[in-house]
């Protein structure tokens, strides 16, 4: 039996282990199926505080990891395939392995959604990226393309256009998902040229280890072009990693936990953090913040319940 269980070991589950860690209460963390979340994915990350010259994703996940296992959080490989959540203790399961814990912790994240291309796989951190406000500024002056066509690519678009000289939105169909104001607001930024109805077959050069050029297929007429680009932003949106808490929490349309009073869910003892309950900042330091919270909120709630 476990005081605190954390499911997943992005920032706000590291966060939530290294508060849970110094309140003695020897969190266990599950590390889910991409260990490290997000910030395991990126390269250098300039706007964590803290670091004036910036740090490396996958350094500062690690930094955050040595520093809960300093405070006792013991870390466990695996995803969740089974929760019970109907009574305390909580019953949880990671394959074979079965854990009861008093409190639950949920940072399981959200998952980038990805075109699927090998190419984009490999340069995802070298001018691949999934977050415009983490990784624009990398790109100055330089001629970049955003993939997408809901709100979060013109929101994209639009913001990106501040650093890049010139914004190439892309979008494999003609009619947009995003609100009128988004892309009315996006065609009169004169940075940003819409590029419809192209599909990116591919991402090029992988063996120069950089974005030099995307080349697109228009799916009307199957015509194909290459587009010179040095960085391109997927922005096709985000799934929630909610899946295995499908009827046993409360959750929004798109599938992410809702939270009141701070870090709760609705059921008591259970909390969640991160971007598996907010798809509006999706910020590495909010991220934190709410793990913080969560481990707060958790260590009040079994001070509350001593006895079960
Ligand atoms: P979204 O609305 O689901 O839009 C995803 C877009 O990506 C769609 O245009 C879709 O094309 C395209 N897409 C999906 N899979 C693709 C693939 N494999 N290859 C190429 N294109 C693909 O996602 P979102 O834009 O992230 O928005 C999510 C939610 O957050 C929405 O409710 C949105 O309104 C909200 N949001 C609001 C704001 C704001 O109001 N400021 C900002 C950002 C997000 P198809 O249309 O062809 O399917």
């Amino acid at each position: 039996m476990n005081d605190v269980l954390i499911i997943g070991s992005g920032c706000a589950g590291l966060t939530a282990a290294i508060y849970a860690g110094r309140a003695n209460l020897l969190p266990i963390v599950v590390d889910g199926y991409e260990p490290g979340g997000q910030l395991s994915l990126t390269t250098m990350v300039e706007n964590f505080p803290g670091f004036p010259e910036g740090i490396l994703g996958p350094d500062l996940i690690e930094n955050m990891r040595k520093q809960a296992q300093r405070f006792g959080a013991v870390f466990k490989a695996g995803a969740i395939t089974e929760v019970d959540l109907s009574k305390r203790p909580f019953k949880i399961s990671v394959g074979e392995e079965h854990y009861e814990t008093r409190a639950l912790i949920i940072s399981s994240g959200a998952t980038a959604r990805m075109i699927g291309l090998e190419s984009e796989k490999k340069l995802v951190g070298y001018g691949v990226s999934t977050c415009a406000t983490c990784d624009g500024y990398f790109f100055r002056g330089k001629e970049i393309a955003v993939v997408g066509g809901g709100d979060s690519a013109m929101e994209e678009a639009n913001f990106l256009s501040k650093f890049a000289s010139k914004v190439s939105l892309v979008h494999r169909r003609n009619e947009f998902r995003a609100s009128k104001i988004m892309v009315d607001r996006a065609r009169a930024n004169e940075k940003v040229q819409f590029l419809t109805p192209f599909a990116v077959e591919e991402i090029s050069d992988v063996s120069k280890g950089g974005v030099e050029y995307l080349t697109l297929r228009n799916t009307q007429t199957n015509e194909v072009k290459t587009l010179p680009v040095e960085g391109v932003f997927i922005a096709i949106g985000h799934e929630p990693n909610t899946k295995v808490f499908r009827g046993k929490l409360d959750m929004d349309e798109n599938g992410y936990l809702i939270t009141h009073h701070g870090s709760q869910t609705n059921v008591p003892g259970v909390f969640a953090a991160g971007d598996v309950q907010d798809h509006h900042y999706r910020q590495a330091v909010t991220a934190a913040g709410s793990g913080c919270m969560a481990a707060l909120d958790a260590e009040k709630f079994l001070e509350a319940h001593k006895n079960t």
